[in-house]
C-alpha cells in the first residue's frame, strides 16, 4: 500500500523571503518527515492592506530563486493566480482537493503569525483540516506562544506543534528599512535575491515599513 503523503505548505507575502523563512521550512520538513515544502506566495494579503505590497511577480520569482538549491522544495501560485484576496482556508481545501483528502498536510507558521489563528477566516475548520507548526521565533515570548497553544487545545482539541529554529532575528520589515537607508542585506537572505533587488531597484522607497 501506498504511504501517505506529507507536505508542508509555507505561506507568506515573501516581501522578501529570507533565510528566517528557509532555515524554518527546512527545519520543519527535516523534523516531521515531509516529503515537501510548497511555498505559497501570497496574492493580495487582507491583513498587509495599509502597506503596499510589492508586485506579485517579483515576490513570486524572489520565492523561486531562493529556493531553488532545494530539491523538497516547491512553489506554488495557488494564491497570486487568484484575483481578489486569498485566504488560508481556501488554499488548504484546494491542495486537498489537488494532492487527496489523504495527504497529511502541515502548515508551517512562525510564532508571531500563530498567536493570530483565531482570528483567521474560518479558524475552526482550518484547524480540522490540517496540523499547524509552530516555529519559534525571537522577539515572541515562549510564554505568550504557550498560553495561545493550549487556549486552541482547549477550545478546539487541537495540538498545534511547535518548533524550534535556529534563532535568525530576520524580518522582511527590516531588510525593507535596510534597503531604503542603503544598509547591507548581504547574509540575510539568498544572493540570487539580493542581486534580484538590487537589479530591479526594490525597497528604495519609504513604505511605512511595519505597516
Ligand atoms: P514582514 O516583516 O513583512 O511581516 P516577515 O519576515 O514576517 O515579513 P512573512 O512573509 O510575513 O515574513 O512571513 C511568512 C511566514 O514566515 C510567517 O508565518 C512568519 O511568522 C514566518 N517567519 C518570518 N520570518 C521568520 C523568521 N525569522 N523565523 C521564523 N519564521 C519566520
Ligand atoms: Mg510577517
Amino acid at each position: 500500500m501506498e504511504r501517505e503523503l506529507k507536505l508542508g505548505i509555507m505561506g507568506g507575502t515573501f516581501d522578501p523571503i529570507h533565510y528566517g523563512h528557509l532555515v524554518t521550512a527546512e527545519a520543519v520538513r527535516f523534523e516531521f518527515g515531509l516529503d515537501k515544502v510548497i511555498f505559497v506566495p501570497a496574492g493580495n494579503p487582507p491583513h498587509k492592506i495599509k502597506r503596499k505590497v510589492t508586485d506579485k511577480k517579483h515576490r513570486y520569482l524572489m520565492t523561486i530563486l531562493a529556493t531553488i538549491t532545494n530539491p523538497f522544495f516547491e512553489v506554488s501560485t495557488i494564491e497570486i493566480d487568484s484575483e481578489g484576496y486569498t485566504y488560508t482556508i481556501d488554499t488548504i481545501k484546494e491542495f486537498k482537493k489537488i494532492y487527496g483528502e489523504k495527504t497529511q498536510l502541515y502548515f508551517i507558521t512562525g510564532a508571531d503569525a500563530v498567536l493570530e489563528i483565531l482570528n483567521w477566516k474560518s479558524a475552526d475548520e482550518l484547524l480540522k483540516l490540517c496540523h499547524f507548526v509552530a516555529a519559534t521565533r525571537p522577539g515572541i515570548e515562549g510564554n505568550r506562544i504557550d498560553e495561545e497553544l493550549n487556549k486552541i487545545k482547549e477550545i478546539y482539541g487541537k495540538i498545534i506543534y511547535k518548533v524550534t529554529v535556529p534563532s535568525l532575528a530576520i524580518s522582511s520589515t527590516d531588510i525593507r528599512k535596510r534597503v531604503a537607508e542603503g544598509r547591507p542585506i548581504k547574509y540575510l537572505l539568498p544572493e540570487s535575491v539580493e542581486r534580484y533587488i538590487q537589479k530591479y531597484g526594490l525597497y528604495k522607497e519609504d513604505d511605512n515599513y511595519g505597516l
